[in-house]
């Protein structure tokens, strides 16, 4: 049976709140009971990295350091033997030596886990950025956080390809790292209800003080791209007019609905190729799309960014099976991503798809439909929109397609 939500803004959740005395002029919207918009959740994730990922899980410190009760009871001992009473009784409990605890409750005062290092509430994007570019030393495979470096191996590749797109693929990009272990915090925020306004809170009341988390484990595949190249690419004046057209109907967008994204040419490249590499995984790897998610890292001033993240993460706290970490070997990463480029440059729907002029939400799509760019909705970060292939095909002769700019790096 279809269910009648009540209109934007009204009576959201009726069984908590008094209906309004008046019958709102705005006529109901009819939904379907098993329409996407009866519920649409709002989360926000990060990725667990360094120095949280260093947390040695399981150990004695860990669990005393999760324990604060018992961190007291230790700290507030009225005597040396209730101090030696307590922590024996401790270490029964963990099934560890006394003097295990001792050096648990040293290893705290000392600062465990950050050990003095700040923890700045800076961009979370930029923090992960750059915890996945830097090399981290003592890197234990137990940590919550593992990358593996295949950058040089990457270089090297350089004069061996075959083919053409693969030759220009290698210069396009800069580092190749493969994560080997990540943990994903996703908070839920709250959701809407056919378009609501105002979005429901997880407790429905709003009076809760903390939100549901949850943990996620898993890997992936990371890479930037080179930066003299794609500031090359974004001097293009017909790069940039396309771009602006995204740009400016982006801004007419809802408020409320807004993606916190700044609509650069460099965006609309990641996303699509994101998007191009998550359907090569899909086709040739045999990773269904929906297990797969992207995470885009991307700024066009500053510190300027270009990266794009393709993972997997599920609840199961052993993570997935490896198969996408291997992916990131350099002569493998280059035949999927040569092939996803090969990909967008034709579509089953052209040529109608190649000259759409926009469609999706608020027309926030061009060259990009279900048949060549779009993946499932919960492997996409930015609702399925501003995506558009021909920032990487091009259009002979009017538009140029990204990997020409590779050229004059030779
Ligand atoms: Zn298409
Ligand atoms: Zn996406």
């Amino acid at each position: 049976m279809p269910r009648i939500p009540f209109p934007p803004g009204t009576r959201q959740q009726p069984w908590v709140q008094e209906p309004p005395a008046q019958t709102p002029e705005a006529p109901a919207l009819l939904v379907e009971i098993n329409d996407v918009r009866v519920h649409t959740h709002e989360t926000r994730t990060a990725l667990v990295i360094p120095p949280e990922s260093r947390i040695r899980r399981g150990t004695v410190t860990d669990l005393l350091y999760s324990n604060t009760k018992g961190q007291e009871r230790i700290r507030n001992a009225r005597s040396l033997l209730d101090r030696k009473r307590t922590i024996r009784q401790l270490a029964r409990d963990y099934g560890c030596k006394p003097a295990e605890i001792d050096k648990a409750v040293e290893e705290i005062d000392l600062g465990y886990p950050l050990f003095g290092e700040a923890v700045t509430a800076s961009d979370l994007l930029a923090d992960e950025y750059q915890a996945l570019i830097e090399v981290i030393p003592n890197l234990r495979e137990d940590e919550d956080f593992v990358t593996e470096h295949h950058t040089d191996a990457w270089k090297e590749l350089d004069g061996t390809t075959d083919s053409e797109v693969a030759h220009h693929a290698v210069k396009a990009v800069n580092r190749l790292i493969a994560v080997n272990k990540l943990k994903e915090i996703m908070v839920l925020k709250g959701f809407r209800r056919a378009g609501g306004e105002r979005p429901v809170p997880p407790d429905i009341t709003g009076e809760s003080t903390w939100l549901p988390a949850l943990e996620l484990y898993g890997e992936g595949i990371f890479f930037t791209l080179d930066e003299a190249m794609l500031q090359r690419w974004e001097e293009d004046e017909r790069v940039c007019g396309r771009a602006d057209a995204f740009a400016k109907r982006y801004v007419k967008r809802d408020e409320q609905n807004a993606l916190e994204v700044d609509v650069s040419p460099r965006f609309l490249l990641c996303h699509t190729l994101a998007h191009l590499l998550i359907r090569q995984l899909d086709a040739e790897a045999g990773y269904p799309a929906a297990s797969l998610k992207e995470r885009i890292y991307c700024q066009a001033t500053g510190d300027r960014m270009a990266g794009i993240l393709i993972y997997v993460a599920v609840p199961d706290e052993e993570g997935s099976l490896g198969g996408l970490m291997e992916l990131a070997q350099p002569q493998r990463f280059l035949r999927l991503l040569a092939s996803a480029i090969e990909a967008a440059a034709w579509c089953s729907l052209d040529p109608v798809c190649a000259e759409q002029e926009g469609h999706g939400p608020d027309l926030l799509n061009r060259a990009a439909c279900h048949a060549c760019v779009l993946i499932p909705e919960t492997s996409c970060d930015f609702d399925n929109v501003l995506l558009d292939r021909t920032f990487v095909k091009g259009t002979a002769p009017d538009f140029p397609a990204y990997l020409d700019f590779a050229e004059s790096t030779a």
